[in-house]
C-alpha cells in the first residue's frame, strides 16, 4: 500500500476503491442523508441498511402479513429461524446444517446456552470468564453464578489485547464447568485462539460457549473446525440485519439430544399446536426456541446473510483486514503525534474489523469527531473504535474521516 514512510494519499486510497472487487456492494446501502456524514465508522456496532431490505420489508407486511395474514405462519414463516440458521452456519460460521437457530437477543442466547453447557457438567462448581469480556458476558455470567451456586474464576485480561490460550491453562481443571469468551475482543479487536482454547476446555472435561458478536460477518469462523460446543452473536452489527435484529445460537450435534435449555417454551416443543400438558423438547436445535418468532427482524437477519454470501466471506475479511490495516496506518502517522496510542493488534492475522484508539481525551475527542461528521464510537475509558464494515465502507470515505479526525484533534 505504501512504500518506506511514505502517507497513503487520498490517490492511494481512490485507487484502492477501484481495485476493490466489493465496491458495488457500497450502492447496495441506503443513502445517508445528511450532508455533514463525512464517515460512517461504526457498523461494528450497527450495520448500515441494506436498500434491498426496506423492499423486502413492505413486501412481507404487505403480501405476507397484510393479505396472507394468519396462513403466512404456515408458508414459511416458522421454518424461518431454522432456514436462517443454517444460511448464517454455511456463509459464515463453518457450520454444517441444523446446529444454528435464529433468536432472541445475544444477551438472552447467551444465557440460555450457558444455562445448558452448565447443566451437561453435573458437579463441577466453576464458570471461567474474563475481566475485560462484553459487559452483557459479564453479567450473565455472575447471574448464573448466583442462581446455582456456582463460582467464577475471571481471568485477568489486557484490554489493548485479549484473552490467551496460556492464561487459560492457569485456570482450567476439574472443577471447572464451562469457559466463555468472546472470540473478538470488543474493546481492542483481538482474535482469541478457538481452536487452542477449546482444545484446553475439552482437555480439562468442561465446555467452551463463545461469543461471536464481533467476528460474524466479518471473517470466517469455522465452529465445527475448531471443536466448539456452543456459540452466540448478533446480527445486527457485521451482518447488517437492523437494530434489534435477533440473534443466532450454535450448539454441537453431538449435544443435541442431551440439552436443555432454561426457558421452556411452546415454540421449542416437539409438536407446537398439540397443546400437551408437559413440555417435550424438539430434536435437534429447534428447541432452542421459546416463543412466536421475531419475523420482521428475520427478514434483516436474510437480506444481510444473502449479501454477505454473494460477497464471500474470504474476500470480505481480505477488504477488512486491508481497511484495518490502513486505519493503523494513518493513525499512526496522524494521530500518534497528537497524543493517540493505536490499543489494536498490529498483527493481521490475529486482528478482527475495528481499530481502537487510545487518547486520554477521547471522550470529548470523540464527540468532536462526530460534532465534525466522522461517525465513530467512544469506548470508556480512553478509546476510540473505528469500525470498518468491508460491504459498505470505502478506503476513501476512512482516509477522509482520518483527515478530518487529525483536523479536529489538532
Ligand atoms: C454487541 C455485543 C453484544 C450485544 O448483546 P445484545 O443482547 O444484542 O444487546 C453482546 N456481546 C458482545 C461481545 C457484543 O459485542
Amino acid at each position: 500500500m505504501t512504500a518506506g514512510t511514505e502517507t497513503i494519499t487520498l490517490a492511494d486510497a481512490e485507487r484502492l476503491d477501484r481495485e476493490d472487487p466489493l465496491a458495488g456492494f457500497r450502492d447496495r446501502f441506503l443513502p445517508i442523508e445528511d450532508p455533514g456524514v463525512v464517515a460512517y465508522l461504526d457498523g461494528n456496532s450497527l450495520g448500515r441498511p441494506p436498500a434491498a431490505t426496506l423492499d423486502r420489508l413492505r413486501e412481507l407486511v404487505t403480501r405476507e402479513w397484510g393479505t396472507g395474514m394468519i396462513r403466512s405462519w404456515d408458508r414459511g414463516w416458522l421454518e424461518l429461524p431454522e432456514r436462517l440458521g443454517d444460511r448464517l452456519g454455511a456463509v459464515c460460521l463453518g457450520a454444517g446444517p441444523g446446529q444454528v437457530i435464529v433468536a432472541d437477543s445475544t444477551t438472552v442466547c447467551l444465557y440460555k446456552a450457558l444455562r445448558a453447557a452448565v447443566a451437561l457438567r453435573p458437579g463441577r462448581t466453576e464458570l471461567v470468564t474474563d475481566t475485560d469480556n462484553f459487559p452483557t458476558d459479564r453479567y450473565v455470567v455472575a447471574a448464573i453464578a448466583r442462581e446455582l451456586g456456582l463460582t467464577v474464576r475471571w481471568i485477568e485480561s489486557d484490554p489493548r489485547a485479549g484473552v490467551t490460550a496460556e492464561q487459560l491453562a492457569e485456570v482450567v481443571g476439574e472443577d471447572t464447568a464451562v469457559v466463555t469468551l468472546s472470540h473478538v475482543s470488543y474493546r481492542s479487536a483481538y482474535i482469541a485462539d478457538m481452536a487452542g482454547i477449546n482444545e484446553l476446555v475439552h482437555a480439562a472435561g468442561a465446555l467452551a460457549v463463545w461469543d461471536l458478536c464481533h467476528s460474524v460477518g466479518a471473517m470466517p469462523v469455522l465452529l465445527d473446525a475448531a471443536g466448539t460446543d456452543f456459540a452466540v452473536g448478533c446480527t445486527y452489527k457485521f451482518l447488517n440485519a437492523g437494530p434489534g435484529a435477533p440473534a443466532f445460537f450454535y450448539a454441537r450435534a453431538e449435544h443435541h439430544d442431551r440439552f436443555d435449555q432454561p426457558i421452556a417454551g411452546w415454540i421449542g416443543a416437539r409438536d407446537i399446536f398439540a397443546m400437551a400438558p408437559r413440555f417435550e423438547p424438539a430434536d435437534g436445535i429447534r428447541r432452542v426456541l421459546s416463543g412466536t418468532p421475531p419475523v420482521l427482524g428475520l427478514v434483516g437477519v436474510e437480506q444481510g446473510v444473502e449479501m454477505l454470501a454473494e460477497a464471500g466471506i474470504e474476500r470480505v475479511r481480505a477488504k477488512s483486514t486491508a481497511l484495518t490495516r490502513m486505519a493503523i496506518e494513518l493513525s499512526e502517522r496522524w494521530l500518534a503525534p497528537l497524543g493517540f496510542t493505536v490499543a489494536s493488534p498490529r498483527a493481521d492475522e490475529v486482528r478482527g474489523g475495528h481499530v481502537t484508539v487510545t487518547h486520554p481525551k477521547a471522550e470529548s475527542l470523540a464527540r468532536a469527531w462526530i460534532d465534525n461528521g466522522v461517525i465513530i464510537d467512544f469506548r470508556t475509558p480512553d478509546g476510540i473504535r473505528i469500525g470498518l464494515s468491508p460491504l459498505s465502507t470505502g478506503f476513501a470515505e476512512l482516509w477522509r474521516a482520518m483527515d478530518r479526525a487529525r483536523g479536529v484533534a489538532a
